[in-house]
């Protein structure tokens, strides 16, 4: 009875973990959920307040497909003032979550066989989303040594006649790392080199940064001539703390743009309107408490990767970026637990949530393993009792 795609696809790894924290909590168990990437502080009050308010002016109908004209004014403001970028209204469009209109731009963007390049280690849904939408993802792989990013160089390797888009995100989820000004460059230059190439960067993480600057270095930021070859993903599920409220954007060249909001007239009809006036409020009010979460962030990062290092078997760097830390557990592979041999990270993941309730993502699901994904979006007690579980768990392998 099903489709072809529907028997091969699998829920996303990262919500199906985080489900099964939750069954595991309701059961009564004292779970410590590092899977999935949200932040654990309350969407802020002044973006919760002009949602009710609009709540109760009666802003509970259809709203147009692309977004309120509101809304995408308040999203062209706010990318010039980011990335120094002129957008039209026209040039926006908004809907239910980014990984919505991710899925969208994708299905706008591309034909059957069109390959799509992913560096890896990638957000678990790009290669789903992207066979979905017919495409072939194109995984250029990523180590250690180059700190888990890509090389403009190795991306140009993996180009054929077939290549449409790269997808990109920085910083990065699974590994927290982002790419710096001359890295950009040189992705820069390989646009230039290859003029067919258009990039879809997912910006979802681009204020939560922990360097200097307000925001991660992006490709139009460097080079705004080629604003009609990006097409550029934000939303306020990571930024404001907004992950239930499912509001995404994308801007883009028009014609993307308008297609993208045709294919959600037909399939999600809109965004809610009363969500989308409480974006509007965090985009024109939400500052201070952003920068105000992001030295908290930094603050739980620096004693969370300090300890998860101190644990033997366990080694991390310090993420640039995003709320996740990228754990090296190679040293726990082979090991076993009972009677179990773990090969795979997932195999780490499992034993791990079974025996101390912490649950973790698989960096198989992203396409490298030996590693383990753990959010530190939490507050500073759980982590610390996270790593205090991590270390009974990881003394009772042999
Ligand atoms: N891109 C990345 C890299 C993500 O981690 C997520 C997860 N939230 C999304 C896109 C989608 O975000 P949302 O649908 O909640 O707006
Ligand atoms: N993007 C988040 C994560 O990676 C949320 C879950 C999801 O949408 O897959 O955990």
């Amino acid at each position: 009875m099903l489709s072809r795609k529907a028997r091969g696809l699998k829920p996303s790894p990262t919500l199906a973990i985080a489900a099964k924290a939750k069954e595991l909590s309701a059961q009564g168990h004292q779970v410590i959920s590092l899977s999935v990437g949200e932040p654990d502080w309350d969407t802020f009050p002044v973006i919760k307040e002009a949602g009710i308010k609009a709540l109760n002016a009666g802003q509970t109908k259809y709203a147009p497909a692309n977004g309120t004209p509101q809304l995408r004014t308040a999203i062209a403001h706010k990318t010039k003032e980011l990335l120094g970028v002129d957008y039209k209204p026209s040039e926006v469009t908004v809907s239910v979550g980014a990984k919505f209109i991710l899925y969208s731009s994708l299905q706008m963007l591309l034909d059957p066989g069109d390959e799509v390049l992913i560096p890896a280690p990638y957000w678990v849904s790009y290669p789903t989303m992207v066979e979905l939408s017919d495409g072939v993802p194109v995984i250029v792989p990523s180590d250690e040594f180059s700190e888990f990013k890509v090389h403009a160089s190795q991306i140009e390797k993996k180009l054929t006649a077939k290549t449409k888009l790269l997808l990109f995100n920085s910083p990065s989820n699974p590994t927290g790392q982002v790419y710096t000004r001359a890295e950009i460059e040189d992705l820069v230059g390989l646009l230039r080199r290859h003029p067919q190439l258009i990039v879809i960067s997912d910006d979802i993480y681009n204020q939560l940064t922990f360097g200097s600057e307000p925001v991660a270095p992006h490709i139009l930021h460097l080079a705004p001539d080629l604003k009609n070859r990006v097409v550029a993903v934000n939303g306020g599920s990571k930024t404001y703390s907004m992950t239930g409220w499912r509001i995404g954007w994308a801007l883009g060249p028009e014609n993307v743009i308008q297609a993208m909001s045709n294919f959600q007239s037909q399939t999600a009809s809109c965004a809610s309107p009363f969500t989308q006036a409480a974006v509007v409020a965090g985009l024109q009010a939400g500052d201070d408490e952003v920068h105000r979460h992001v030295k908290e962030l930094v603050i739980r990062r620096d004693r969370f990767v300090t300890a998860l290092n101190q644990v033997s078997g366990w080694r991390a760097g310090f993420p640039q970026g995003a709320f996740y830390v990228w754990a090296d557990i190679r040293a726990l592979l082979e090991r076993k637990w009972h009677d179990t041999v773990l090969k795979t990270s997932a195999e780490v993941a499992t034993a791990l949530l079974e025996s101390q309730k912490v649950a973790v993502v698989p960096g198989g699901e992203s396409g490298l393993e030996g590693y383990l994904r753990l959010s530190f979006a939490l507050a500073e007690p759980d982590l610390t009792e996270a790593v205090r579980r991590i270390r009974l768990f990881t003394d009772s392998l042999v």
